[in-house]
């Protein structure tokens, strides 16, 4: 038996060699076609993007209103020739206030608290969408994992990838579309007060066109250095989740060979070092933010000082002050939020696979009878992992309904693979397997096989849905299985009977009453076709001979398949298939 699971080799981060591809650095091209794909899917899946959006425009026009309202201020003759200066006394004469720049003060004051509100309800409705959107994504993405994933695919990744993948990615695919809104609105924002100050004073147009021209080249290197950073925390973040899930698996093998400080310190090393990488990466953008700012205000500074000849009519030094504040505001929440969807985008290993994922049609469930299952061919069957080497080459064999099977063979020769490929989980590279000699679809039959692994899976949840894992039984059938196994007294002795709560590491029953548990588990089901891989090795010996023979009674119409080492299994079946290691990287499908 080898890897039947998320890989959950631990060597894999020691060795520093993670199969995971890394962080992908990512090109601004394929960014921008993601990003596209993305909200082309947001707007078709969520109506409230359409509100966002609209609101998005409402801002902005608030925006233009209340900045314009300066120009009236405006030095020299600007603001008198200024069709703007006519809008706003014609407005002003409407409400009955005088054309004075203390009007033009009040009114601005008013617009932008209405812009800033609006901005308020537009950052929590994005905020909320972007929730929505990662409900949705996190949802589809485990279906996904848990129903369609290629299992030749889940076995060779780890499981940091895929809690990374419904975890982390889904989450930042919520928050990507909040950052975009509010970038946008940024950029939008910081263009319009750009536009007004150019209609108020060439001059101060240039002057902060030309401030900002710098302070952008600067905040472009660092931000290179933030997705450096970025791609590293993340490929870190899939091995902390590994790490955790792993010791979590492994706690008895842990505890039992006293290797609890080398987890927890591989664990702490990593967190340590993700730590130190997200605060880099804060201090960084936090720098990014307030640079320009302190910049501007050290020249303005060094401008006002006493004694300096720097003049001008206080209407104007506020109104240009105002504007000038706003378009570094707006630039401050376009390079943090356009920041943040830049890391987050690339940090998502692939959103447009996740889009894809999402836009898909759920799995449906068919409702057609699965047909009887009268026999079970493997007709020159081959298979491979990839580079790991060949382990079947070659495979002929019949199975007929009726009869009981013994699949032997040493450790590592395939056996498992085997039976993967017959439950059609894992498909050939070469050959076939054919059911009722090619009369039915394996994926349809497949409903009426059930396996039984050596070590049951037990979820952390009452006996009866440990059973029943979602299936339809009647509290007879529950308690016939589990006779069946000669588990039945002891459920019955149970207080709680059925709805005794087991854990998952299962520590309430012991390793052999959980391989019972899983056959029963099986039976359940009334399988045609039931593999069994090693799953009575934990039973003492006449509890495993009793345990056969009432299996082969209740499935006498039906197949049976031990996969084991246990001659005395091996005697008693009908037929043996024996699977021999197949000799390094020897015989590729032809
Ligand atoms: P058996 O059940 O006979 O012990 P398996 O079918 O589990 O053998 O494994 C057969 C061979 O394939 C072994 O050499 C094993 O290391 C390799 N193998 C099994 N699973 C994987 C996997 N997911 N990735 C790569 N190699 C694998």
């Amino acid at each position: 038996m080898s890897r039947r699971a998320v890989n959950t080799d631990a060597s894999e981060f020691q060795s520093g060699v993670p199969q995971d591809p890394p962080a992908k650095p990512g090109g601004l091209l394929l960014d921008a076609r993601q990003l596209a794909a993305y909200i082309v899917y947001v707007a078709r899946t969520f109506k409230a993007f359409h509100l966002v959006v609209a609101m998005t425009l409402l801002a902005l026009v608030l925006e233009y209103a209340a900045t314009s309202l300066m120009i009236p201020l405006a030095p020299g003759n600007v603001a008198a020739e200024s069709a703007v200066t006519a809008f706003w006394t014609s407005v002003a004469v409407v409400l009955g206030l005088e054309p004075v720049p203390r009007t033009w003060l009040w009114l601005f004051v008013i617009v932008l608290l209405a812009r800033v509100a609006i901005g308020y309800v537009l950052a929590v409705l994005s905020t909320w969408l972007g929730k929505r959107v990662h409900r949705a994504l996190s949802g589809k993405v485990f279906a996904h994992i848990v129903m369609a994933e290629p299992m030749s695919r889940v076995y060779t990744r780890t499981v940091g990838h895929y809690i990374t993948m419904a975890g982390d990615d889904t989450f930042k695919s919520g928050t990507i579309l909040a950052n975009l809104m509010q970038a946008a609105v940024g950029a939008a924002t910081a263009t319009v007060a750009l536009a007004v100050l150019y209609q108020f004073s060439p001059a101060w147009f240039f002057w902060v066109a030309g401030f900002l021209a710098v302070s952008l080249a600067g905040i472009s290197l660092l931000m290179n250095r933030v997705l450096a950073i970025n791609a590293r925390a993340v490929d870190l973040s899939r091995e902390l989740g590994t790490t955790f899930i792993e010791a979590l698996n492994s706690l008895r093998s842990i505890r039992s060979l006293q290797a609890g400080s080398f987890v927890i310190q591989t664990y702490a090393s990593q967190i340590r070092t993700y730590v130190r990488m997200l605060v880099a990466i804060d201090a960084i953008k936090s720098a990014v933010r307030t640079a320009p700012a302190i910049g501007l205000l050290l020249i303005a500074a060094i401008l006002l000082r006493p004694g300096s000849d720097v003049e001008a009519a206080a209407g104007t030094l506020i109104a240009a002050t105002v504007i000038v504040i706003r378009v570094f505001a707006a630039l401050g929440q376009m390079v943090t939020a356009g920041a943040q969807v830049f890391t987050d985008i690339r940090a998502v290993k692939d959103i447009g696979a996740l889009v894809e994922l999402a836009s898909r049609e759920p799995v449906s469930s068919t409702v057609v009878p699965a047909p009887e299952v009268r026999s079970i061919t493997l007709r020159d069957v081959w298979f491979g992992y990839g580079e790991r080497g060949q382990v079947l080459s070659g495979i002929d064999f019949r199975f007929d309904a009726g009869r009981t099977y013994a699949i032997v063979g040493p450790s590592g020769a395939g056996k498992s693979t085997l039976a993967d490929i017959l439950l059609g989980l894992t498909t050939p590279d070469r050959g076939e397997v054919l059911v009722n000699d090619g009369a039915v679809d394996l994926v349809v039959a497949r409903r009426r096989f059930a396996l039984v692994e050596q070590q049951s899976k037990i979820f952390s949840t009452t006996l009866r849905e440990n059973l029943l894992l979602g299936t339809q039984a009647s509290e007879a059938v529950l308690h016939e299985a589990l006779d069946v196994v000669s588990l039945g007294d002891l459920v019955r002795g149970l207080g709680e009977g059925l709805d005794t709560r087991l854990s998952y590491l299962g520590e309430n029953f012991s390793g052999g009453q959980r391989q019972r548990l899983g056959i029963a588990r099986a039976l359940v089901r009334n399988p045609q076709v039931l593999i069994l891989d090693e799953a009575t090795s934990a039973l003492d010996r006449h509890v495993r001979t009793e345990l056969v023979s009432r299996l082969r009674e209740r499935m006498s119409a039906g197949i049976i398949v031990f996969i084991t080492h246990d001659p005395a299994i091996e005697d008693i079946a009908d037929e043996i298939l024996r699977v021999d290691p197949v000799a390094a990287h020897g015989g590729e499908p032809r």
